[in-house]
């Protein structure tokens, strides 16, 4: 019997035909003889509508009620789901994330994954119940609600695959897997069939939110390998795994768009030791993510840097800036420009090729494409444009890159096969089990110390076997 972790997202759910739908597929994986653990999201623009009504009453409401207000979008799912799937003759559980034993820690809307004791889904599940449980929520160590950032139902589902040593986690999405571009804006953008969790973690970081950059980083950590899906057919659809050597013959795996971005420069700024400490101090103590960073001396001796943002944190970071702006001089001076957008090549395969940099601005050139700001690590290369650009420069650098031959279906196949966590999957925290070794199973909590920067060992009973209560 396998144990399969499924998610829903919004679109999946958003009305109740779909809700219909997704119990079905539900229903046919239990009768194939599965345990099913399904986390869902909100109905789609559910979290959106709440956040606005909160808007109407405060233009900075309190993140600790936004979290409260907000995880009652994934409660109305979860009970619906459940209502669904006993019209369908199945015995299934709503679990909110507290019920799911997740523990968050970190800022109200942006909350981190401490840890998971899984006793009550055991429970429940070696019952015959299948589990709906909400995603996006958890509670602190003192019962508040806490949510985990926008798409944070795909964090959920990966921490329960890992807490739950599931055999197959998969995202069911709108689309059927991760795509070379957005295919909503790319029309002969191309599924991807196998990338890795490098390439997935820069895709995700830099725009294509298919998936939630911080839930494949903790996918990475835990070795939770996953299937990004359709939940309106039974394609295949994109596993994302650890590296493999045949992944390095593909230069460039996807291309991402990041719109909304803004860039902030600073001229005339003093060329003495530590206004770059100064700087980005003030800004992160606001808690501002910076993107690019650029600095460079001007012929005046005066330097002048610039670095880019998400453009809804373009206020924050001009009020953060004020005293540190005062303190360095009379001849500082802050421009600020919003509108833009991020292009981004990525591949592990550039870490071995070159010329990607080359072709691509080649391509943009030829478009008469404006090309600001550049960065680039081993495996992406990044660029800034005109918001208004962006769509035709996705379109035309995608149109000059080679991509992926089809033979990678082998390899999918040869993986969807059995794609199960790397083991050990987590470091069950305790030093020592109070249960005999072939019991010890889930009476302890998974731990995820800042979800997953410790190192992994194996779980407390000292094996790294299953640790399921399958009796496997
Ligand atoms: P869900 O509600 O299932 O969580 P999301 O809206 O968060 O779904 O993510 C799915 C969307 O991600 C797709 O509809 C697609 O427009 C967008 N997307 C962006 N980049 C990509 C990509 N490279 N591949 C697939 N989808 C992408
Ligand atoms: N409902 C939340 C959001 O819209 C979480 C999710 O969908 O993953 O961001
Ligand atoms: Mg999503």
């Amino acid at each position: 019997m396998a144990l399969i972790v499924q998610k829903f997202g919004g679109s999946s759910v958003g009305t109740i035909d779909r809700i219909r739908n997704v119990a079905r597929r539900i229903h046919e994986t239990a009768r194939e003889g599965n345990q099913v653990v399904a986390v869902v999201s909100a109905m789609s623009g559910v979290t959106d509508k709440l956040i606005g009504l909160a808007r109407e009453l405060s233009e900075t409401p309190c993140e600790r009620e936004l979290d409260v207000l907000m995880a009652t979008g994934e409660q109305q799912s979860i009970a619906l789901l459940c209502m669904a799937l006993h019209e369908l003759g199945e015995k299934a559980m709503s679990f909110t994330g507290a019920q799911a034993g997740i523990t968050t820690f970190g800022s109200h809307t942006r909350g981190r994954i401490h840890s998971i004791d899984p006793t009550l889904m055991n429970k429940y599940l070696q019952e015959g119940n299948i589990l709906i449980c909400a995603g996006f929520q958890g509670v602190t160590e003192e019962g508040m609600v806490q949510t985990l950032g926008r798409g944070g139902s795909d964090l959920s589902a990966i921490a329960i695959a890992a807490a739950l040593k599931a055999d197959v986690c998969q995202i069911f999405t709108d689309v059927d897997g991760v795509y070379t571009c957005d295919p909503r804006v790319v029309k002969d953008a191309k599924k991807i069939q196998t990338l890795s969790y490098d390439e997935m973690l820069e895709m995700a970081s830099n725009g294509s939110k298919v998936m939630q950059s911080r839930s494949v980083e903790f996918a990475k950590k835990f070795g939770v390998v996953f299937e990004v899906r359709n939940s309106m057919n039974n394609n295949p659809g994109t596993i994302v795994q650890e590296e493999t050597p045949s992944m390095e013959a593909v230069v460039i795996r996807g291309i991402s768009i990041d719109r909304n971005q803004a860039r902030v420069t600073i001229t005339g700024i003093p060329d003495q030791i530590g206004y770059t400490a100064q700087i980005l101090g003030a800004l992160a103590e606001a808690e501002i993510n910076l993107d690019m960073i650029l600095a460079n001396t001007a012929h005046d001796g005066y330097v002048r840097q610039s670095f880019t943002m998400p453009s809804n944190e373009l206020g924050r970071a001009q009020a953060a800036l004020k005293p540190v702006m005062a303190a360095l001089g009379s001849t500082v001076k802050v421009e600020t420009e919003a509108g833009l957008a991020k292009l981004s090549l990525v591949g592990i395969g550039m870490r071995s090729h070159s010329g990607v940099g080359a072709t691509a601005f080649k391509a943009l050139a030829d478009a008469n494409i404006k090309t600001g700001m550049i960065s680039t690590s081993e495996i992406k290369i990044a660029v800034m444009v005109d918001e208004s650009d962006i769509e035709e420069a996705a379109r035309v650098v995608h149109r000059r890159s080679t991509w992926e031959p089809d033979f990678s279906v082998f390899i999918n196949s040869f993986f969807r096969a059995g794609s199960r966590p790397r083991e050990p999957a987590f470091s069950c925290g305790k030093k020592s089990s109070p249960f005999p070794e072939e019991e010890c199973h889930p009476p302890v909590s998974c731990q995820f110390p800042n979800e997953g920067r410790a190192s992994l060992s194996a779980c407390c009973c000292g094996r790294n076997g299953r640790h399921r209560n399958t009796g496997e």
